[in-house]
């Protein structure tokens, strides 16, 4: 359709429209049956940097080749079809027209967030001949629910991990470890657990002082975290204790994780102020078994095991009998 068919009458009612949204911090544009862009206002001239003579007539799809045309349709389809209003949101999608953001105090975001309406405009026959696509520019909305979202993350990663090692700590872990339990249970594949702690850490700490001491718990987490799989889940237990879920993995598999974590640790050398000294650790090792009641039970096992470990010279692995039904 083009502007031949439209009427006089018609235009007026558009132009009024136009009046009122001219100087108002809005987009307006109007659009024909084919997507032919009619009109629009001095907002959508000042973002666009096109004026409404350059662009009368063209296809919008063609002025704008960044709108999806197929999702876009659809929603204005059914303006143009039932004669009732669509919308869309900037979390839908964060923008109709690729404009960019100018706005002082949210310049972080690269471009203008929209929301935009999109209203039928009666012809004098009753059919939806043209429709009105209402731009509303929410930038400062989406930048604060955006921020206060990454600060909520923040805050929700922080609650989750140990400051000294940035392991998970011992409250999220054991989080991990109820989920794993259950899906290792509910997937009948093998999930085993290891735990481990510092041998006469009393004495490292003795000797050489508390933080010679955090230097020990930092160089055994970061330890664990080079040794386990991206998919495995390590946490820091307690003090000079540690735990690690290892995912798809049988007490064997995992005795072999822990015995190259135990030789790596014995044969490094940690200096602290120019003093060195070195250190061993035990571990105890423990597969979900079909007998397995609850986490609860998977953890003391493994303990247990640990504290075998301990009992029977330290430095050394330990793993826990199978428990069947
Ligand atoms: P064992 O071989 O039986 O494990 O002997 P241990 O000396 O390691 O015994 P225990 O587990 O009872 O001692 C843990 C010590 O770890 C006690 C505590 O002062 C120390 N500790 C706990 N958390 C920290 C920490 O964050 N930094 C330092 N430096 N020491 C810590
Ligand atoms: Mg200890
Ligand atoms: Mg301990």
């Amino acid at each position: 359709m083009t502007n031949q068919n439209i009427s006089n009458d018609e235009f007026k009612e558009i132009h009024s429209l136009m009046g009122m949204l001219q100087n108002l911090d809005v987009g307006l544009v109007v659009l024909d049956r084919e997507y032919n862009i009619q009109l629009w206002n001095n907002f959508m001239e000042s973002h666009s940097g096109m004026n409404p003579y350059e662009v009368r007539n063209q296809n919008l799809f063609s002025v704008f080749p960044e709108i999806n045309q197929v999702w876009f349709t659809h929603k204005a389809e059914c303006v143009f079809q039932l004669n009732t209003r669509a919308f869309t949101t900037w979390e839908q999608r964060p923008y109709l027209f690729k404009f960019k953001n100018y706005r002082p105090i949210t310049g972080s975001a690269e471009f203008m967030y929209q929301n935009t309406t999109i209203i039928p405009l009666d012809s004098a026959t009753g059919q939806v001949e043209r429709i009105g696509i209402i731009v509303y520019d929410v930038t400062d909305v989406a930048v604060n629910k955006l921020e206060l979202k990454a600060i909520n993350s923040k805050f929700k990663q922080l609650s989750r991990v140990d400051k000294l090692t940035g392991l998970y700590n011992r409250g999220y872990w054991e989080e991990c470890l109820i989920s794993e339990f259950k899906r290792a249970k509910r997937t009948e594949q093998p999930c085993s657990l290891v735990m481990f702690d510092i041998d006469h850490f009393k004495t490292v700490n003795d000797k050489y002082g508390h933080p010679a001491g955090d230097v020990a718990i930092k160089f055994v987490s970061d330890a664990l975290v080079n040794t386990i799989r991206e998919t495995d889940i390590a946490g820091r237990y307690g003090g000079e204790e540690f735990a690690a879920i290892l995912i798809n993995s049988t007490a064997e598999q995992a005795a072999v994780f822990a015995e190259r974590l135990r030789e790596y640790v014995e044969q490094s050398i940690l200096e602290y102020q120019g003093i060195k000294f070195n250190f061993t650790i035990s571990l105890g090792v423990a597969e979900v078994a079909s007998g397995t009641q609850s986490h609860n039970e998977w953890l003391d096992t493994t303990d247990h095991a640990l504290y075998y470990a301990k009992e029977h010279g330290r430095n050394q692995v330990h793993i826990a009998t199978k428990q069947k039904n």
